[in-house]
């Protein structure tokens, strides 16, 4: 550093930190420090972009805190590993790429709460949809522009469609939102609860897909204003 004045300093590029330094810095007289206490994400890393590579990282003190949990009384007072990411782009540098959205049940319960109205499902639903870009086509459901392209898990072993073929199809989750639609749509056949394949964030070109590439850092300062 070099004792430069920033107007916002966001300590943590992960997936929050560099989405917001994103937006901010969007406006070109907003100056942004993002403060990374791991390493860089570098391109050269193929542990990091090659999405097979998830077991390496996890775990490994160059891409991981590795935190364990108190020793859990449910456990027999034994310690649980929990990853976090500690480079550029923070856990979802590590993560498993699964695109998952809440239950919608979870977003009603929020919204019950005095001041939480416009967290319901509801109005939390556009917000997603413009995260988003579907492989399969944008419905009421799910987005087509945003800058996260998803799709869903090919799941091409014989004793997946064997399992997923048991399934009665009320019950698959192909198309529709994780989680279903009962709260949101009464009248629906659907309940909160079914199975399918995955929606996974989709690897570009064989590289892992980190939310903070599809929105990315800045790499180079943008241009100031004036
Ligand atoms: C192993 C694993 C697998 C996962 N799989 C999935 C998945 O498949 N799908 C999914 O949706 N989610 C998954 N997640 C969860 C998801 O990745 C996280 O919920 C999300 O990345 C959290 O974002 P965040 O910005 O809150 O924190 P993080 O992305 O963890 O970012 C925090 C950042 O802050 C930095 N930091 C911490 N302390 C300091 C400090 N003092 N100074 C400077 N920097 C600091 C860290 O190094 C890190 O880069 C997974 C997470 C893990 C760990």
């Amino acid at each position: 550093m070099d004792g430069s004045r920033y107007d916002y300093v966001i300590v943590g590029g992960g997936s929050a930190g560099c989405v917001l330094a994103n937006r901010l810095s969007a406006d070109p007289g907003t100056r942004v420090l993002v403060l990374e206490a791991g390493r860089s994400d570098y391109r050269w890393d193929v542990l990091v972009h090659m999405p097979a590579a998830l077991t390496m990282v996890i775990g490994n003190p160059l891409y991981d805190w590795r935190y364990v949990s108190e020793p859990e009384p449910g456990l027999g007072g034994r310690r649980v590993a929990h990853g976090r990411g500690r480079l550029l782009g923070g856990s979802s540098s590590i993560n498993g790429m699964i695109f998952q959205r809440g239950n919608p049940l979870d977003y009603e319960r929020w919204a019950a709460d005095p001041g939480m109205e416009t967290w319901d499902y509801a109005h939390c639903l556009p917000y997603f949809k413009r995260l988003e870009t579907c492989g399969a086509g944008a419905d009421d459901w799910r987005g087509g522009s945003g800058p996260i392209p998803l799709e869903r898990g090919p799941a091409t072993n014989p004793l997946c469609g064997a399992f997923f073929g048991r399934v009665p199809p009320d019950h698959r989750r192909e198309r529709l939102p994780p989680g279903g639609l009962q709260r949101l749509r009464p009248d629906h056949p659907l309940g909160p609860t079914g199975l399918g394949r995955p929606c996974l964030c989709a690897p570009g070109e064989g590289a892992a897909a980190e939310p903070h590439r599809a929105v990315p850092l800045p790499r180079a300062p943008r241009p100031a204003r004036g």
